[in-house]
């Protein structure tokens, strides 16, 4: 498969990912979620899930991946650069 620096991948973090899976160097980097305007719940990578049509606004944070992989919304899928150093680690 070929690969440019600007292709984006959509991944479902929520799986690979959980709060056993070491991160090393990858905690740092930031993410794009959204999330209720409550701030609770889960963390989504697109506005348009499922989970998040009941809320009454959806606000666009980005999240340090250390302290987002706790909160990662399981069925959504978050775009990243082919090249991201989430995606090499991820045991995909
Ligand atoms: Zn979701």
């Amino acid at each position: 498969m070929s690969s440019t620096r600007d292709e984006l991948r959509h991944v479902t973090l929520g799986s690979p990912f959980t709060p056993e899976v070491p991160l090393g160097s990858t905690r740092d980097i930031l993410i794009t979620c959204h999330v209720s305007a409550t701030g609770k719940g889960k963390l989504h990578g697109s506005p348009e899930c499922r989970t998040l049509r009941s809320a009454a606004s959806v606000n666009q944070i980005d999240v340090p991946f250390g302290e987002a992989v706790a909160r990662l919304c399981p069925s959504c899928r978050w775009p990243l650069p082919t090249d991201s150093l989430i995606l090499r680690s991820a045991p995909l």
